[in-house]
């Protein structure tokens, strides 16, 4: 049992302020992801975790003990690197004994649980080889294992799957997927994939720039982002922008740009009723966009013209473009269309996002 709490964690690299004021906390048993474009801070805040970095203000607890002093050996964490970290020179099973017989355990209590670990992760056959001897996927195993020996209170993983090919990526996620319901054991996970950190997170942290934007559910992060950045960053193709006036008529609040008039869905236009007059972004996914019927209301439609196609075989990438604003469709692969015609768009209502166009937030 172990919860992770930070408290105001900052660290600054002199005059560069890498975290700022993180404030989290990782119940029992979760796997909580950190995610963010490269330099955000997510494995400096990992580090700090690890006792791998020091921490410049704030505080770091495990449990209840405040851990900010406490040496990494002492922290009854395992943490899992990019690049393996295997010794070369050393079989798979010293690989996973090393740091078990580091912590002075009793050999038999060793074999038993590198038994126990080669067996959670099938590579039992594999025990008397060198990591040389190994491909990727099984040298990830391997530095699994050699976590998974520990039996530690909290595992720390560090972009752990961006060294293999696209397919073993898949492959090794969903094996993750499996170990952490099996050992249920508290995960902090970093990386910069928005597809990995949706499909393994309980819960999933975006940052940027050293600071939290969002913590929530996979789901509750791409239905609600909280500013334009999570809603660009979750989600793949990535949402739609387009700048545009918000403005009253007929009763009822459009978003304007030129070659663009939507209606505000009533929900929403009850939300922004402040804004009218103000300028906003509007914000909508390309699954969320699909080519007008008939029966669809004029107010939640709009003309585009078709600037690129890009046949998947499961659907079709639309680029297109409204006046100033372009738009990503992801429409039923059976349409025929061609770069250059014109067609007409429709939205999902209850999908429309809006943001203040000074500070970004959701709105
Ligand atoms: P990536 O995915 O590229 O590893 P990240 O989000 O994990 O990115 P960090 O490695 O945490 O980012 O780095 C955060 C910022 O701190 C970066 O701008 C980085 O250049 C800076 N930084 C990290 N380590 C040091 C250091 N030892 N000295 C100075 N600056 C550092």
């Amino acid at each position: 049992m172990a919860e992770v709490s930070l408290h105001k964690l900052n660290k600054r690299f002199e005059a560069f302020h890498a975290v700022k004021d993180v404030d989290l906390h990782i119940r029992d048993k979760e796997f909580m992801v950190l995610v963010g474009p490269s330099g955000c801070g997510k494995t400096t805040t990992l580090r700090m975790i690890a006792g791998l970095e020091a921490v410049s203000d704030g505080e770091i607890r495990i449990d209840d003990a405040v851990v900010n002093e406490v040496p990494p050996m002492d922290r009854d964490i395992a943490m899992v690197f990019q690049n393996y970290a295997l010794y070369p020179h050393m079989s798979v099973a010293s690989n996973m004994a090393f740091g078990l017989k580091m912590r002075k355990f009793q050999k038999a209590d060793i074999e038993q649980r590198i038994k126990r670990a080669a067996g959670i992760l099938g590579i039992e056959s594999l025990l008397g080889r060198k990591p040389r001897q190994l491909s990727g996927g099984q040298r990830q195993r391997v530095a699994l294992g050699r976590a998974i020996v520990r039996d530690p209170k909290v595992f720390l993983f560090d972009e752990p799957l961006s060294n293999l090919d696209a397919k073993l990526r898949v492959q090794m996620r969903v094996e993750l997927k499996k170990l952490h319901e099996r050992l249920a054991v508290t995960s902090i996970y970093v990386t910069h994939d928005q597809v990995e950190a949706m499909t393994l997170g309980d819960r999933v942290v975006v940052m940027k720039d050293g600071v939290v934007q969002q913590v929530g559910e996979p789901l509750e992060l791409y239905n609600s982002p909280a500013n334009r950045f999570v809603a660009g960053f979750i989600g793949s193709p990535a949402m739609n922008f387009a700048d545009v006036t918000l403005a009253g008529g007929n009763g009822r609040l459009w978003a304007e740009a030129p070659g663009l008039r939507i209606g505000v869905p009533g929900p929403i236009a009850a939300r922004v009723n402040g804004h009218s007059g103000k300028s906003a972004i509007l914000g909508i996914r390309p699954e969320d966009l699909r080519v007008a019927s008939p029966a669809d209301p004029a107010e939640l439609c709009f003309e585009v013209e078709v600037e690129v196609v890009e046949q998947l075989g499961s659907e079709i990438l639309l680029d297109t473009r409204a006046g100033n604003s372009l738009f990503v469709a992801s429409v039923d692969p059976m349409l025929r269309t061609k770069v250059h015609e014109k067609l007409r768009l429709a939205i999902n209502p209850d999908r429309l996002h809006l943001f203040d166009a000074q500070t970004e937030a959701a709105i």
